[in-house]
């Protein structure tokens, strides 16, 4: 009899009867407990119940582990499609896959489902997992599972088997339901403890706008009650938070059909643009940048020469003008390698750094616009850098050095780097691609940053570095990143003079650090949920008064602010305090301070700072500390 030697995490080897079940083993090795819902046999993941007929490693995959919730969260999927079919025997089933944090269905359904709809299906979902099924693999020859189907009048799924290459498919059948699947899966139906149903919404088939409409469910599922909850607080937050709930409350910003996805920025939105851009620029001088001011719109033939034209012309504004096509610029570098031209640098003038904060134009489809998240109007903290490769190093080291700075005045301190290599479809020679990757890695080692690689997820032109923030709510965001680019210096024939005078191709960098300042804004916004820095509050404090008797001294204050640079407005609306108050706190207004006989008297003020009562102080000192907090980084 054929024996197999399995090694159990703790190194053990075991040697058992071909074909016995990863549980046996995970229970000999005394790893199995209720909390184990499938095993990872060498790389995959597989039912407990499946045969081990090979060598292999074995370990167990835990309910509330990422491997296990995408179990949980497939198998929720097939849960939701058997209570569809007991409630709507008529629907057809398509696909059912994992989504970030849940899964989602399609049904081929004339109409769609309604909110009520998804209370019965949850409650008939509750009824299969009390009913326990067990949860068990088949497989058939492929044409034997077309028929299968066939008969069950599941054409979605005939359609689907045709076209798998594989002889023998996979089944999973649960009760009286049964879906063609890879697998892995819980084991019974009993396992899956806590879901929701979160949302409906129409998809085509195939994701191809051609094919007919589906109706697809999406919905959560998590290892227990109280992840559940937890993420369902998450996202209750976050609705809280959207940047175009706060945006709308807070007066900064608006989006209108006469231009979308292009964001009217209201006058306190621009303050904190404006602010946002004087930031980043003061810290330029020190990083060696000098501001540019380029054209935004250019013949397309600059575009063909940096190769944007045939990678990015469907996302561009085009227009044809007298004999020639123009087009309003997407990115600034191709522009910068035409002023990088207009003069002849030596390698004594390099590095040169173009800064450069542009507003740029993408025509996004219209479906993908959201908020200032996906826009076709935006500017960034753009810069190119161009030096020699004896530079390369340090330019980026530079880089790094003003990411941290940057991000440690904004308080970002949970962050990822990731490393995305050489796509499949690029411009430029390997050497170039291989060089510029190693010199990534190497910084970064230098750095100490531990690096997540994501392969082929480069730009087009050039690998790229990211810095990933992520935020109070568990997101994670790509702000600053820099590019080495492989093709453009050679594309658009860029040269400076080396040291023994002859002609070599500078190596250009593309660098941001906040990226788009519409991303940045509207990050910021749900990560501080509308509390900004006092540096880059709009309105940094407001004045209020109790009664008229305080008017003039109510507004001297206001005015003693102003000049002192603080943006200051003064509240003397014949109004309770208390209302006058929570107007200010939804507004999100830092410094509130209320002035009554007391005060006017006393030449003081009384602050509240964020909720917090403060004792009064004398104008002077007020703004003495305010003036101190109102900088960037400081801890106000
Ligand atoms: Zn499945
Ligand atoms: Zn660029």
């Amino acid at each position: 009899m054929a024996t197999v030697a399995v090694t159990t995490p703790d190194g053990a080897v075991h040697h058992v009867e071909a074909g016995t079940r990863a549980l046996d083993v995970l229970k000999t090795a005394g790893v199995l407990n209720n909390q184990v819902l499938a095993a990872q046999v060498n790389d995959r993941v597989v039912d407990l119940g499946r045969p081990l007929t090979e060598d292999c490693r074995i370990a167990p995959v835990a309910a509330d582990s990422p491997l296990g919730l995408e179990v949980i969260r497939h198998s929720t999927a097939h849960l939701m499609a058997q209570a569809v079919k007991r409630l709507f025997p008529e629907v057809q089933v398509t696909i059912g896959p994992v989504i970030e944090n849940g899964f989602y269905y399609d049904f081929k359904k004339a109409e769609p489902f309604t909110p009520e709809d998804l209370e019965r299906i949850e409650a008939t979902m509750r009824e299969i997992t009390k009913a326990d099924f067990k949860v068990a693999r088949e497989e058939l020859p492929r044409d034997q599972a077309i028929e299968l189907f066939r008969q069950m009048g599941e054409n979605y799924k005939v359609e689907i088997i045709a076209g798998i290459p594989e002889e023998r498919v996979s089944l999973y059948r649960q009760g009286e339901f049964v879906d063609l699947c890879r697998g892995p899966h819980v084991p019974s139906t009993g396992r899956i403890k806590a879901f929701k149903l979160t949302s409906i919404a129409g998809a085509y088939w195939r994701g191809d706008a051609r094919n007919e409409m589906l109706q697809r469910i999406y919905g959560t599922a998590w290892a227990n009650a109280k992840d559940l909850e937890a993420y369902l607080k998450r996202i209750e937050e976050a609705k809280q938070r959207d940047h175009r709930r706060l945006g709308q409350q807070l007066d900064l910003f608006s989006l209108h059909p006469i231009s979308p996805g292009s964001p009217f920025f209201h006058p306190k939105g621009a303050v904190i643009y404006n602010t946002l851009v004087q930031f980043v620029r003061s810290l330029y001088g020190r990083y060696g940048y000098t501001e540019v001011i380029t054209p935004l719109i250019y013949k397309t033939e600059l575009w063909k020469t940096s190769g944007h034209y045939d990678a990015f012309r469907d996302d561009m504004f085009l227009m044809a003008l007298d004999e020639d096509e123009y087009g309003v610029k997407p990115m600034n570098c191709p522009g910068h390698c035409y002023l990088f031209a207009t003069r002849k640098y030596s390698y004594r003038d390099l590095p040169v750094r173009f800064a450069d904060f542009s507003r740029l134009h993408r025509f996004e489809p219209s479906g993908t616009l959201a908020g200032l998240t996906r826009v076709r109007s935006m500017a960034q903290d753009d810069a190119h850098i161009y030096c020699t490769p004896e530079q390369l190093d340090s330019e980026l080291l530079k880089f790094v050095e003003m990411t941290r700075e940057v991000y440690g005045v904004f308080g970002f301190e949970r962050v990822e780097v990731t490393l995305q290599t050489r796509p499949e479809k690029f411009l430029g020679r390997i050497e170039l691609w291989e060089a510029a990757e190693a010199a990534l890695r190497r910084v970064l080692e230098q750095a100490g940053y531990a690096v997540s690689v994501l392969p082929g997820e480069g730009a087009f032109y050039g690998p790229k570095i990211g810095f990933d923030f992520r935020d109070v709510l568990e997101r994670s965001w790509t702000l600053a990143t820099v590019q080495i680019d492989c093709a453009m210096p050679e594309r658009f024939g860029l040269k400076y003079v080396t040291a023994d005078s002859s002609l070599a191709t500078p190596v250009m960098l593309h660098r941001a650090v906040l990226g788009s300042l519409e991303r940045f804004i509207a990050i910021l916004l749900e990560h501080t949920a509308g509390n900004f820095p006092l540096w880059l509050a709009p309105v940094q404090a407001r004045v209020l008064t109790l009664t008229e008797r305080q008017e003039a001294y109510g507004r001297q204050v206001t005015e003693r602010l102003i000049h002192a640079g603080l943006r200051t407005e003064l509240d003397d609306r014949n109004e309770k305090l208390g209302f006058k108050i929570r107007e200010a706190q939804l507004q999100k207004v830092p410094y509130i301070l209320v002035v009554g006989d007391k005060e006017a008297e006393n030449g003081t003020i009384a602050p509240r700072h964020r909720g917090e009562t403060l004792p009064a102080v004398r104008i002077d000192a007020l703004i003495a500390q305010l003036t101190a907090e109102a900088v960037p980084g400081s801890a106000a």
